[in-house]
Order: structure tokens, then sequence, then C-alpha cells
């Protein structure tokens, strides 16, 4: 089958399997908007040449939110897929501190692929910070996402100089978007 007819594929799949989920900003965006960002943003890194790349983006989340079973993956998008969407995937039997400690320790560990989606997913998490903050989500909280992001995306530079700028980018905007702003007097 033709590689682009596999990857909307992925994409009908993970519309439906992400249905009832939204995103936590405000503006309350169904939860494919990040999906299909961190895809296109994976496939502008690698100029369109790895499809299946494209798709394990699009399937990123299927196993820790949705529990999308592993082998289900395997058997509709292939192995190379499933295994990477398992390397993005957190270990929900830690405790939250815990797991924040392994996602900033073990990215240095990870393959080159599943490095250019999560910093994918990081930029993406923070262009939503900017754009539509969670409403309950205090300053305080912003800010240590914000730090959190960067201590996680320092384990995987080197994978791709573009996705690095991107998420710089998205970073300091963010940033700025909570600090103070200049005068403009
Ligand atoms: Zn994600």
């Amino acid at each position: 089958m033709k590689e682009w007819v596999t990857v909307l594929r992925a994409a009908d799949a993970a519309a439906r399997w992400h249905v009832h989920q939204r995103r936590k900003g405000s503006a309350q965006e169904p939860y494919i908007n990040h999906l299909l960002e961190v895809a296109s943003l994976v496939a502008e890194a690698t100029h369109g040449k790895d499809s299946d790349l494209v798709i394990a983006a699009l399937l990123h989340d299927a196993i820790e939110d949705c529990e999308v079973p592993y082998e289900l993956i395997a058997r509709e998008f292939g192995e190379r897929v499933a295994s990477l969407v398992k390397e993005v995937t957190d270990d929900k039997t830690l405790a939250k501190e815990e797991r924040k400690e392994e996602q900033k320790e073990e990215q240095s560990k990870k393959s080159k692929d599943a490095k250019l989606i999560k910093l994918a997913d990081k930029t993406s998490n923070l262009r939503a910070v900017t754009f539509s903050p969670a409403p309950n989500w205090s300053v305080k909280r912003r800010m240590e996402y914000i730090g959190f992001a960067k201590e996680v995306v320092a384990g995987l530079r080197g994978a791709s100089p573009w996705l690095e700028q991107q998420f710089d980018r998205a970073a300091e905007e963010a940033e700025r978007s909570i600090s103070v702003r200049a005068s403009m007097v």
C-alpha cells in the first residue's frame, strides 16, 4: 500500500482512539490537533522521507492515553512503528514524581527516532502553554512546566537542530507569555 494511504489510516485511527480526549488548555482543542502537530513537525524535520516515523508520531500517545495494545499497533502498522510508540510511552506504573525523574534521565538513551518524536511533543506542549494555557494552572505551575520541558529536552539534543530550534522558540514564547510585558512607552 502506498505510504501516504497508511499515514492517513493512522491519522484516522488516532482520531477515533482519542475521540473523547481534549487538550488541557482553555480552548479545549480536540486531542487530534496535538497529534497532527507532532506528526507534521516530525515530517518536516525529516523532509517527509520516513512515513513510519510520521505514523508513530500520530500514535505516540495511543498506548499511554488510550491503552491501545502494542500488538494491535504492530499488526496494523508494523513492528517498527509499534516499538517506537512504546519507546516514547511513559511508564505509568511509576509514581508521578518518579516518572518525571525518569523522563529527565532516560531521554539521552533513546533512539534518534524516538528523540525526534519527543522533541516535537515537547514543542507542541509548550506552544499550547503560550496559546491556550490550562485555566486552572497558576503562573508557578506554568513556569515549572516550562522548566521541566527544558530539562527533558536537554537529554534530546543532537537529534535534530531544526526541531531543537522549534522547541527553543516555543520555550521562549511560553516564557514571554507569562512574564510582565515591556512597556510600550
Ligand atoms: Zn503527546
